[in-house]
């Protein structure tokens, strides 16, 4: 499954920043998911919790936030908006898209204890 996939990068990151701050618990967490990434928040959200049992994060609350697609249009020059099912420039039409924005996964901040 996709997400426990994400899930579990997702995690390593939380508890590693975790460590390094010394902290006995993981409060919450930022993760911002581009819309790329087909990443379903509740699925998510779902397997990170899963995962969590039994390490300082489990309870942490997870608030992902989506982040649109974005590119770069190779043709015009402009920066333009992606609908995930066709990436085509808003500007002029062209196909040849260099995407900027909608493939990261990130964990933004960690809040720890
Ligand atoms: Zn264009």
């Amino acid at each position: 499954m996709h997400e426990l996939a994400l899930a579990q990068g997702v995690l390593d990151i939380v508890l590693s920043t975790a460590v390094g701050n010394n902290a006995v618990r993981v409060a919450g967490v930022k993760v911002i998911a581009g819309e790329l990434t087909g990443t379903v928040p509740e699925a998510l959200e779902m397997g990170f919790a899963a995962l969590a049992k039994g390490t300082i994060a489990e309870n942490a609350r997870l608030l992902i936030q989506l982040a649109p697609a974005t590119g770069h249009c190779r043709d015009c020059g402009s920066t333009t908006d992606i609908d995930k099912h066709s990436f085509v420039c808003q500007a002029c039409g062209s196909h040849a898209i260099e995407i900027i924005t909608g493939r990261e996964l990130l964990v933004e901040s960690v809040e720890v204890e």
